[in-house]
């Protein structure tokens, strides 16, 4: 018998009770607007950001609309301004040279490794061509933070988080976010939490706080927040900071606190179902899987596997027979982006010379979303039915001798 799964690889859990009670107090009262507070109130918004900032070990906390916004925010809070180059990541998702691009400036882009991580000689070798870098945890790996913090101080280039992908995880016991200059979490469905559309931003400087809140749309209510900076913070930066409105309301922020208390809980769950995948795809002739080194604490709510050097025809292939058999794989070598599967060549308004060492990595980078309405047992049969996939056109690859 063929094994099929026949789950949704885009079906969330349900939101909390205790966020769903929240969210309905919320509309019930009205008051929806974060500084729409009735006397003595403090709003869920700032109380989302005090709890963030708490779960996070730093001092500020911003929330925001999306976390897209978190990092076009961060880049003008840091000082980054139209034409200014900023290096960020070739593997990485479409919103990170978007946000580069939101605020005028331009992305260089650095090559990935292996491991999926940025490329830290390929780094080196361009940290003196800007002053910022906007690194992602794509898909959650990791790099090794400590080299690339001591690499960018001595350049002097300030480092901006994304962590779409890393809410909860953590590089040598420090949590991903609290290394650079400011860290970027987004707040959408398929993130690690889920308020449809959010973003939370994280600092320990006021003065980058306090011009991000000004930034957010905080008029001079800025007072109402619990995470923020003193109002001396405020006073230095408040006539030249421009308002571009982008904030969070209540209603996501009730949704959004207790999933926040559960997220320790969940990371482990994901980490649960990450584990099972690697066990089942362990010692597959042709499949590379991703080494996790020690110092990183991973939150495995997505898995990437490499078919290192295949042809094209044959990933293609592959793909095919695990979505016959319901397995949605993604696979970032299409030469057209198809979904969020965009790489650094389809972003056009970029002029980036092309990266070969890259190109080889993105060909082989197959990708699946993994949400907790998954079990363990759903995850050893996509471990299944993807080793017996990728078997059957590896061997017949080889039968053929065109080598996969
Ligand atoms: C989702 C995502 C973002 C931005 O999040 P939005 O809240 O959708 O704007 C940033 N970086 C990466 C890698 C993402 O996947």
């Amino acid at each position: 018998m063929t094994e099929r799964f026949t789950g949704s690889f885009t079906q969330q859990e349900q939101i909390p009770q205790a966020g769903i009670d929240a969210a309905l107090a919320v509309l019930r009262h009205g008051r929806l607007h974060r500084y729409n507070t009735a006397p003595g109130e403090i709003s869920e918004t700032a109380l989302l950001e005090q709890e963030f900032a708490a779960l996070m070990g730093v001092p500020y906390c911003l929330a925001v609309a999306s976390g897209g916004y978190a990092m076009a925010t961060a880049l003008r809070a840091v000082g980054v301004g139209h034409g200014d180059p900023v290096l960020s990541n070739a593997f990485t998702l479409a919103p990170v040279p978007g946000a580069i691009a939101a605020v005028g400036a331009v992305p260089v882009f650095v090559g990935v490794t292996e491991g999926l991580t940025i490329d830290l000689d390929d780094l080196a070798a361009k940290l003196p061509l800007a002053r910022v870098l906007l690194l992602s945890h794509m898909r959650g790996h990791i790099c090794d933070m400590e080299r690339l913090m001591a690499m960018c101080d001595a350049a002097g280039v300030t480092v901006i988080e994304d962590c779409a992908h890393t809410m909860g995880a953590a590089w040598a016991g420090r949590a991903s976010g609290t290394y650079g200059a400011v860290g970027c979490f987004s707040c959408q469905t398929y993130k690690h939490v889920n308020s449809g559309e959010g973003g939370l931003l994280i600092a320990s400087d006021p003065d980058i706080a306090a011009r991000a809140i000004m930034l957010s749309g905080s008029y001079m209510l800025y007072d109402r927040h619990l995470a923020s900076p003193p109002p001396a913070a405020f006073e230095r930066v408040k006539y030249e900071t421009p308002n571009i409105s982008g904030r969070m309301d209540n209603l996501r922020a009730a949704i959004l606190r207790p999933q926040l208390r559960d997220l320790e809980t969940q990371c482990t769950r994901w980490n649960d179902r990450h584990g099972a995948l690697c066990d089942g795809l362990t010692g597959v002739p042709g499949l590379t899987l991703i080494d996790r080194p020690e110092q990183e604490r991973i939150v495995g709510s997505s898995f990437q596997f490499l078919l290192l050097d295949w042809a094209d025809a044959a990933v293609r292939q592959v793909v095919a027979r695990c979505a016959a058999r319901g397995v949605e794989l993604k696979w970032f070598g299409a030469s057209e982006p198809v979904g969020f599967t965009s790489r650094y060549d389809s972003w056009r308004y970029v002029d980036t010379p092309a990266m070969p060492a890259t190109d080889r990595i993105l060909a082989g980078i197959v990708d699946m979303r993994v949400p907790l309405t998954f079990s363990i047992e759903d995850c050893a049969l996509i471990a299944r039915i993807i080793r017996a996939e990728v078997g059957a056109v590896w061997q017949a690859q080889s039968a053929a001798g065109t080598g996969a």
